[in-house]
């Protein structure tokens, strides 16, 4: 009896990267590649490309997972009400400082000439744009002004040029638009992502938190008719798809910690926040984001231009590199990358880029002091156990230099907490529940592994761990690591153990005392109650 997936050989950083899936990268060689430099997340863009492409990049990633041993995450990606340009054809339409563009919502096809016409997905952009007012394209890079409306679209003159292409987005910060927060759109996709289990949502354009809850309970309704699982708050198991909200406009910064606690985590979507607000907050503001998460303990991703020269280029710029640095030294769960991977010419090189940086960064923040954690007043309060047993594993850990944390965390729940802790160092998780290790995956450090045959004991859990975690090279023979469990193991809510180990004595034990079969046996007399329950 051995765990269904197997731990990675090279420990990957404890950072989570999440690579936007696209042309560049959705295919077997460089998806393999992909994974094989350390990222184990992928994102699937709805405002791009059609459902057949997302269901073959989907059953591209699924059947990695199987061939390559490893759990792998697909977050898709709700447009939810930002606003786009329509097709634009052949490689774009370069619009010039001082011309005039149209706007129209009646057109599928953009189209260029004397005064270029924008097509919009937006059907009241006209009415709803008023003269003065900014329109951005392409998170702000191109600007321009709204002249007037008349029944030709709207008018505006160009104050920033750029080349349009397709699909790329339309920030309007001046304007008050009536579209609603889950489109038709997004419905759709959500009943395809329930449909083909995608293991999270992200909703863009999130003003506040009854937008998130509205998605929630919509997610469940349809999750209940596919009955996917139980609901509990504090797991990773609820039986809909838990929600990311993607923090990208002042309102949504406004209402932070009302909109965190309606998600099941946020992403920090600087593209759109850069120009929906001062770029000049953006960096405080995600400080105060991650900050937020950390205190609830819920997974943060960081989003967009984070290594964004690598599009062209094959190195980074100094700035993106200390970028990504800076995100991890924030206390971000996951780096993301969205046309480097989708698009970029290097999709496989920068997401190894990405990777020795965590790595770097990880090694530096192991040498600096680690703060104490605390735990939150609500959960100390509520006297929760599993609080308080992170609390003191990271004491432990802490004490006795701990290289690896071990637990068998059914939902999701047990390694949410230790990964808030800041061990820094790898925490191993197990389950026998699939949607629950994938999920896991998003969250700093943690790397979940499948385990459907459940050991029946504890004892054998530890044994075969213990053999497993030297021969993959996680840890050399000798290493303390913290083991947390409970019993039965899979029981949600068992967990209540915390022991310090070191890494191979069972192995040296085996031999010497009894066997695993005769431990058994002991445990059954010892514990008749539990014996056999199930597990
Ligand atoms: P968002 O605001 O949701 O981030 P975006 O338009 O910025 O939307 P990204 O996923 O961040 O999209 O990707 C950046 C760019 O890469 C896109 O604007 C698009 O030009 C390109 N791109 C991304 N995914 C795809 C795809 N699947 N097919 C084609 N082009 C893509
Ligand atoms: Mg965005
Ligand atoms: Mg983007």
């Amino acid at each position: 009896m051995s765990p269904t997936h197997t731990p990675r050989k090279r420990r990957p950083a404890l950072t989570k990267i999440l690579a936007t899936l696209g042309p560049a990268s959705d295919n077997e060689q460089t998806l393999k590649r992909i994974i094989e430099a350390g990222c184990s997340l992928f994102r699937l863009n709805f405002s791009h490309g059609t459902f057949e492409e997302h269901k073959e990049r989907l059953e591209l990633v699924r059947r990695m997972s199987y061939q390559l041993n490893v759990p792998l995450t697909v977050l898709g990606d709700l447009p939810g009400p930002k606003l786009r340009v329509g097709n634009v054809p052949g490689d774009g339409i370069m619009l010039e400082k001082g011309h005039e563009v149209i706007i129209r919502s009646d057109i599928d096809e953009s189209r260029d000439g004397e005064v270029a016409l924008l097509a919009s997905d937006y059907p009241k952009i006209v009415d709803e744009v008023l003269p003065g007012h900014r329109v951005l394209i392409n998170d702000g890079a191109i600007r321009m002004l709204a002249v007037h409306s008349d029944e030709k679209g709207l008018r505006c003159a160009v104050t920033t040029g750029g080349l349009v292409t397709t699909r790329k987005g339309i920030n309007l910060p001046d304007s008050e638009l009536s579209v609603p927060a889950v489109t038709d759109r997004d419905w759709e996709i959500v009943d395809w992502a329930v449909k083909n289990h995608i293991d999270y949502l992200a909703l863009s354009f999130v003003r506040k938190a009854d937008e998130v809850l509205m998605l929630k309970r919509g997610l469940r309704q349809r999750c209940e008719d596919d009955k996917c699982g139980s609901d509990l708050s504090i797991t990773l198991t609820d039986s809909s798809i838990p929600v990311i909200a993607k923090i990208e406009t002042p309102q949504a910064v406004d209402r932070m910690d009302a909109i965190i606690e309606a998600a099941d985590g946020i992403m920090v979507a600087r593209g759109d926040l850069g120009v929906e607000m001062d770029v000049a907050e953006v960096p405080d503001v995600q400080k105060r984001l991650i900050r937020a998460c950390h205190t609830v303990g819920k997974p943060c991703i960081v989003a967009t231009q984070m290594l964004e020269s690598m599009i062209t280029n094959a190195n980074p710029t100094r700035a993106e590199v200390s970028d990504v640095a800076n995100a991890i030294y924030d206390g971000a769960d996951c780096v993301m990358l969205s046309g480097e991977t989708a698009v970029g010419n290097h999709p496989v090189l920068v997401v190894e880029t990405m990777n020795r940086v965590a790595l770097a960064t990880e090694r530096a923040l192991r040498r600096a002091e680690t703060p104490e954690p605390t735990v939150p007043e609500k959960l100390r309060k509520k006297r929760e156990m599993i609080p308080a047993l992170a609390h003191g594993a990271w004491h432990m850990a802490n004490d006795i230099g701990a290289e690896l944390i071990i637990i068998w965390s059914q939902q999701g729940g047990g390694a949410r907490y230790l990964s808030r802790h800041n061990f820094q160092v790898p925490i191993l998780a197990f389950s026998s529940n699939g949607p629950a290790v994938r999920r896991m995956n998003l969250l700093y450090g943690v790397f979940p592994v499948l385990w459907i045959d459940v050991p029946a004991h504890r004892s054998e859990f530890a044994e075969l761990v213990d053999r497993l975690v030297v021969d993959m090279g996680w840890v050399d023979r000798g290493s303390p690591v913290i083991l947390l469990g409970g019993k039965p193991l899979d029981k949600p809510g068992s967990l209540n153990t915390v022991a310090i180990r070191y890494a191979g004595e069972m192995i040296d034990r085996a031999g010497a005392t009894q066997t695993s079969a005769q431990r058994k046996q002991q445990e059954e007399a010892e514990h008749p109650a539990t014996a056999g329950t199930g597990a």
